[in-house]
């Protein structure tokens, strides 16, 4: 949910205030092009397979300070999967925040990002779903998946993170945003989905499943928005937003937010969730080749 934002960077905050910041969120008309992602000339990141034919990930700690057991987080247990790759995720979100790494260290590169606020649940429940039927999957390209960025406020199933809204300080250095940033720069990452919740009693157009696009993003987010009937909307680049930074440093973004209230789970958010991602993926299969064996990129129910 990105609401907030408004209020909290105006400070005091007028009824009309409010509605002008509404009237910043419009219909998204452009009509931009999508460049190659194809052909980076990077050097990619080396995914291990340690010694099995089968693992096809790596999980890395990007972020030493944030770490907690998400477990803690009744819902955040009573939904994730119980299997081996999400254990191993969940551990390593003890000692901080976990980013775990898909395919062959090759283009279409791209990276997902939940829990920037922490208390948005569907999300990063639906991204440890994903991470769990992506695993063991042969994959043409590479999909880093953030599924916690704050496991410590997760696991309190609290909005901060030290007191700070994460996505207001993606541009200070060394912020826990701005160290998700920095990680796609580094691995040369081209496209980036940042997956969120907005309450139900949240103003139009949230409130609702809604894509939101930068500029750059707006055909990704048209593609997602077909695909999961969610209506798609631009939205004004404050600058401590995750997607403002990515997309000033050259990376095409889109916020996908599911209509679930804050700390707790709203009836069929999970999936709704997983329709976004699923619709973020899809996009790369139809324009750039990303190829994942035996991914049901249509079905929906995990
Ligand atoms: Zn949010």
């Amino acid at each position: 949910m990105i609401f907030v934002f408004f209020i909290a960077i105006a400070g005091t905050v007028t009824a009309a205030d409010t509605q002008n910041s509404n009237a910043e969120i419009t219909k998204v008309k452009d009509t931009s092009t999508v460049s190659s992602i194809s052909n980076n000339t990077t050097k990619s990141s080396s995914v291990t397979t340690n010694g099995s034919a089968k693992k096809n990930y790596t999980i890395k700690i990007i972020n030493r300070k944030t770490g907690g057991n998400v477990l803690k987080n009744w819902r955040i247990k009573k939904n994730i999967p119980n299997s081996a790759i999400c254990r191993e995720v969940v551990e390593a979100a003890k000692k901080g925040t976990p980013m775990v790494i898909f395919g062959n260290g090759k283009g279409p590169r791209v990276m997902m990002v939940a829990g920037i606020h922490p208390n948005e649940l569907p999300t990063q429940i639906a991204a440890m779903k994903l991470i769990n039927v992506l695993n063991g999957k042969t994959i043409k390209g590479t999909i880093y998946i953030i599924p916690f960025v704050a496991p410590s406020s997760t696991a309190k199933n609290i909005r901060r993170f030290n007191g700070r809204n994460l996505n207001h300080i993606s541009y200070v250095k060394g912020s826990p945003s701005n160290i998700v940033v920095r990680m796609a720069k580094k691995y040369n990452v081209k496209y980036l989905g940042d997956f969120h919740c907005t309450n139900t009693y949240d103003a139009y157009p949230l409130g609702q499943n809604v894509i939101l696009t930068h500029p750059g993003g707006s055909k990704l987010a048209r593609y997602i928005g077909k695909y999961a009937r969610s209506p798609v909307h631009s939205v004004m680049q404050y600058r401590g937003l995750l997607t403002t930074v990515t997309t000033r440093n050259g990376i095409r973004s889109v916020i996908c937010e599911t209509k679930s209230t804050d700390g707790t789970i709203f009836p069929g958010s999970i999936n709704a969730s997983i329709r976004h991602m699923k619709g973020f993926l899809k996009f790369f299969k139809r324009f750039f080749n990303l190829k994942i064996h035996g991914f049901n990129f249509n079905g929906i129910n995990y």
